[in-house]
C-alpha cells in the first residue's frame, strides 16, 4: 500500500459524495467492511502491506472526520474512518480496481450532511471592509481581505451542504452594522456568522477565539454550545492555540440583529490573530483558509447533529 488521499466528489444538483482511494501496487485479495461503534467505518484489505509508518490523518470534509491506517496483521491492512455522521446513514461503498496502481475507493453519501444543514439560512459576514481595514499583520496582510477569502470559502461548504447562504459583502468595501443586521433579518436567518481575526497588537498572541449572542428566543446557552463546537472544531483541525469562548459585548453584535423576533444565534469567530508573524503566514495560504472554513462548517454540522438532552429530562441508568 503506497498511498492514501480524500476528496468530495460533488453531485449534479444533488448530495454528492466523500471518496477515499487506498493505492497499492497489486490488489488485495479480499476486502471486507464493518463498524466500530455507530460512527467508524473500518476497511480490513487482505494481502496488503502498508510500506509507511501507520499514520492518523485528519480530513475534516464535514463526513470524514479522520482517516487512519496501520496493519490489523502481517497481510492485513486496515483503513479507519471516523465520521461526523452515522456510519449507515452514508450507505457507504467499497471496490477494488486493477492497475497500476491498483485503486481501493470507498465512497460515503453525502446526504446526511445534507439532513442536518439543509435548509438552514445562514449569513456569513466577512468583518470591516474598505477604509476600515481592521487588524493588520507585520507584513501588512489586512484582516478586511483575509476574512473576505475565508468568507467565500465558508459560503461554498455551507451552500454544498445544502445551506441558504447570504454573504454581507463579497468585495471590499465599508458596510456599517445596520447593513449587515438588515441581510439577516430579511432573510430570516437563524445564524449570523461574523468573521474576524483576533485584534490584539501582541505578537505573541495566536490562536482562535469564538464570542456568541443570541436573540431571547434562543437565548445564551444555544448560542454558547453553537459557539464551543465551533470553536472545539477550529482546535482540532487546523489545531489553533486556545484564545477562548466568551460571551460577546452588546456592541459587537450588528446593530438591530438582536432584536430579530425568532431563535437567531450571533458568532463572531476571531480565526488567528494577525499581529503574530506565523498566523500571518498561515493566513495567506489559499489551503489554510479552506480548512478554516471547513472547520466553522464542521462545528456547525456537530452543534445539530448532536442536540443536547433536554433540560429536565433525567437519564434512567
Ligand atoms: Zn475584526
Amino acid at each position: 500500500m503506497t498511498n492514501l488521499r480524500s476528496r468530495v466528489e460533488p453531485g449534479a444538483g444533488a448530495p454528492g459524495r466523500s471518496v477515499v482511494e487506498l493505492e497499492a501496487t497489486q490488489l488485495p485479495r479480499h476486502v471486507e467492511m464493518g463498524t466500530a461503534g455507530s460512527t467508524t467505518l473500518v476497511a480490513r484489505l487482505w494481502g496488503l502491506r502498508l510500506n509507511m509508518d501507520p499514520f492518523d490523518r485528519p480530513v475534516g470534509d464535514g463526513v470524514v472526520r479522520e482517516l487512519s491506517l496501520r496493519h490489523a496483521g502481517p497481510d492485513c491492512v486496515e483503513c479507519r474512518l471516523s465520521l461526523e455522521l452515522a456510519v449507515a446513514a452514508t450507505s457507504p461503498t467499497i471496490e477494488a480496481l486493477a492497475g497500476l496502481p491498483a485503486l481501493v475507493r470507498i465512497r460515503l453519501s453525502r446526504a446526511p450532511l445534507h439532513r442536518v444543514l439543509g435548509g438552514r439560512v445562514v449569513v456569513v459576514d466577512p468583518a470591516h471592509g474598505g477604509p476600515d481595514r481592521g487588524a493588520r499583520g507585520p507584513i501588512n496582510l489586512e484582516e478586511r481581505h483575509v476574512v473576505l477569502k475565508v468568507a467565500a470559502r465558508l459560503a461554498h461548504h455551507l451552500a454544498e451542504a445544502g445551506c441558504r447562504v447570504h454573504l454581507t459583502r463579497e468585495d471590499d468595501r465599508p458596510l456599517d452594522g445596520a447593513r449587515r443586521a438588515a441581510v439577516a433579518l430579511a432573510a430570516r436567518a437563524e445564524l449570523f456568522v461574523s468573521l474576524h481575526t483576533g485584534h490584539e497588537e501582541d505578537p505573541a498572541c495566536r490562536g482562535v477565539r469564538v464570542l456568541y449572542a443570541g436573540t431571547s428566543r434562543s437565548g445564551p446557552a444555544a448560542a454558547r454550545r453553537l459557539a464551543e463546537r465551533v470553536h472545539g472544531a477550529l482546535r482540532e483541525w487546523p489545531g489553533l492555540p486556545d484564545r477562548g469562548v466568551a460571551e460577546a459585548d452588546a456592541a459587537l453584535a450588528p446593530s438591530g440583529l438582536l432584536a430579530a423576533s425568532w431563535p437567531l444565534v450571533f458568532v463572531a469567530v476571531e480565526l488567528v490573530c494577525l499581529a503574530n508573524p506565523l498566523d500571518e503566514a498561515l493566513m495567506r495560504s489559499s489551503v489554510f483558509r479552506d480548512r478554516l472554513a471547513q472547520a466553522v462548517r464542521n462545528g456547525l454540522v456537530r452543534h445539530h447533529a448532536h442536540p443536547p438532552l433536554r433540560e429536565g429530562v433525567a437519564l434512567a441508568l
